[in-house]
């Protein structure tokens, strides 16, 4: 993503920084020289078709994946260095900042909601078990699932699966949370309620990374829209902007099919 323009005043300081991204399995090259800069505070939404690199990119933001070619800076400390990694007690202080919402939910399936939601508190940060579900308490009943408190993920909806999901991470009080398609999983009539708990979060301020097919959530809650291209970023910048005038052809391609 290239700086805001004129029309785009800066709204905190640069939180995520990630510089000269390549990385490849095998032969194949799956992100090139990806660059992207995303303040404190805003939605960038991600578009692209399906391999174009969107899921390693994210991953690649978490310490999931290692790039073996550029920079990324995540709230002040160094993820990768010119290609090389964190150490893993330095990676794994790091993923406390960065909480991230896989399209298929990964709950633990032998746990309850609410354990689910107070394990990374407990078992991660060390807080006592009363403390830690408090907190847990307080954020399902911000996604609207207190009520299930008790239940098992194997009872709930897919939509109330991801609802905990989003809960969980938010958990470990992360300061940019990432989404991989966070609704592709779910029958059509559940996408609503995970939209509308991400829409929820982007307005008290969080700083996204969403990956999406929603394009009406994109229109209505991304800040940037960046759109990926065989691993190359081929479009970004301010959403609005992208939305009434896509420059390249695969974000024309992407928002015809996807409006
Ligand atoms: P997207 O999320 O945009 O669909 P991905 O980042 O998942 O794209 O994948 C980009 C490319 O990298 C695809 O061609 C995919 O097959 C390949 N790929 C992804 N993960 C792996 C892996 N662990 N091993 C080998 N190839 C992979
Ligand atoms: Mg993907």
């Amino acid at each position: 993503m290239k700086s805001h323009d004129a029309s785009t005043p800066p709204s905190g300081s640069t939180i995520v920084n990630v510089n000269g991204l390549f990385k490849s399995y095998g032969a194949q090259q799956v992100l090139r020289n990806v660059d992207i800069q995303i303040r404190r505070g805003e939605v960038v939404v991600v578009i692209g078709p399906s391999g174009s690199g969107k899921s390693t990119f994210l991953r690649c933001c978490n310490g999931l994946e290692t790039a073996e070619q550029g920079s990324i800076r995540i709230c002040g400390a160094d993820l990768l260095q010119d290609g090389k990694p964190l150490a893993e007690d330095a990676l794994n202080a790091l993923r406390k900042h960065v909480g991230m919402v896989f399209q298929s939910f990964n709950l633990f399936p032998h746990l309850s909601v609410l354990d689910n939601v107070a394990i990374g508190p407990r078992k991660i940060v060390g807080l006592p078990r009363d403390e830690a579900e408090k907190i847990a308490l307080a954020l399902l009943e911000k996604v609207g699932l207190a009520h299930k408190a008790a239940a098992m993920p194997a009872s709930l909806s897919g939509g109330q699966k991801q609802r905990v999901a989003i809960a969980r991470a938010l958990a470990m009080q992360p300061e940019v949370m990432l989404f991989d398609e966070p609704t592709s999983a779910l029958d059509p009539e559940l996408v609503g309620e995970v939209l509308q708990v991400m829409q929820q979060l982007a307005a008290e301020g969080m700083t996204m990374i969403v990956v999406t097919h929603e394009m009406s959530f994109a229109r209505e809650v991304a800040d940037v829209l960046v759109v990926m291209e065989e691993g190359r970023i081929v479009e970004s910048g301010p959403a609005a902007a992208i939305f009434e005038q896509p420059q390249h052809a695969r974000t024309r391609i992407l928002l015809q099919k996807l409006s």
